[in-house]
């Protein structure tokens, strides 16, 4: 039986709620976009096989989700793939068709990009997993990043643009789905202060827009353009200050999960208070509750000192432009 690459129970918070969750990430035929800068996902991917062979690994994945994992406990389940569920190309139609059945009565958080966001496809997907008990039972997940389209195409090259995402939106919207916008914090080339200014205004920008967003501040993957720089000493993660004062100025709730958190590769501070805050970081996205982020921030620490001065300090450097 095929394995998914990932797969795991834990909780989230949903509208006031905690709920028991299921995210699977599966293995599939792999991005087509294939080239942010920061990404060793799309590395993970079948390779060259043909739709039915492709098909059938993946309806594998599920049967071994479905006897491994107690769905009937499960409320929430969030699905990944290496790129994207709806592209299909990457994920056949049947087998979005078997993943419905599969997750029946669950809310279902699927992430995609926004080019294969389709009306139809996730109206017969919705209708699939719909039993009546949630109003929204289908949310679209995009790796949106920034609002800024020169951050998004320079910073990260991720191929689509604003407008792309609105309008993905919109069909989204008219299948009667909901919309989760991922962001990324700290992507390759901006500065402490300048990234924080772009996840300030992203925040603000897109609470208008999508239902949740999650902000994911950027750890180092393996075989990427951002770890080459990386181990040039020409990038560093985000402080987990500028995390914390991200969440807790949002002017809505905005989830974080600091993979990486504490280490080299991952969002850091100083060593000594890194995890303390991580873990106020997670309880906070299952309960909303800014007391714990505030308290952290408050508490303080002698590298906060040093997280102020690169803020107003740090210089973007540049290369020049001819030759
Ligand atoms: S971040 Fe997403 S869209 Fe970009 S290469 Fe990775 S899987 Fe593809
Ligand atoms: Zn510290």
């Amino acid at each position: 039986m095929e394995k998914p690459l990932a797969c795991w129970k834990g909780s989230d918070y949903y509208r006031g709620d905690v709920l028991p969750s299921l995210t699977v990430i599966l293995k599939t035929g792999g991005c087509r976009h294939n080239r942010c800068r920061m990404c060793s996902y799309r590395f993970e991917r079948y390779m060259e096989p043909t739709s039915d062979r492709l098909a059938s690994l993946l309806l594998s994945q599920l049967d071994w989700i479905s006897t491994r994992y107690p769905l009937d406990e499960i409320r929430m389940v969030k699905i990944y793939t290496s790129g994207s569920f709806f592209d299909p190309d990457e994920v056949p139609p049947g087998v979005v068709d078997a993943a419905a059945r599969l997750f029946r009565g669950k809310l279902v958080i699927a992430e995609t990009r926004p080019e294969f966001v389709d009306a139809g496809r996730l109206g017969e997907f919705r209708a699939g997993i719909d039993t009546g008990e949630w109003e929204t039972p289908l949310t679209v997940a995009m790796g949106l990043e920034t609002t800024s389209d020169f951050i998004r195409e320079k910073c990260i090259d991720k191929g689509f643009s604003w407008q792309d995402f609105l309008s993905a939106v919109r069909k989204a919207r008219s299948a009667g789905a909901g919309v989760k916008a991922y962001l990324l914090h700290k992507p390759l080339f901006l500065t402490e202060h300048e990234a924080l200014l772009d996840m300030e205004e992203s925040i603000r920008t897109v609470s208008g827009v999508a239902d949740m967003i999650s902000m994911n501040p950027c750890t180092v993957q393996r075989r990427t353009e951002l770890e080459y720089y990386w181990k040039k000493g020409a990038y560093r993660p985000p402080y987990l200050w500028s995390v914390l004062s991200l969440l807790i100025s949002a002017p809505v709730f905005v989830s974080c999960d600091p993979l990486g958190g504490g280490r080299s590769r991952g969002p850091h501070n100083c060593g000594e208070c890194d995890h303390d805050i991580v873990r106020a970081i997670r309880d906070f996205s299952l309960s909303n509750d800014r007391g714990l982020l505030v308290d952290v921030f408050e508490k303080g620490c002698r590298c906060r000192d040093e997280w102020e001065s690169v803020l107003s300090r740090e210089m973007p450097y540049c290369m020049p432009l001819t030759r």
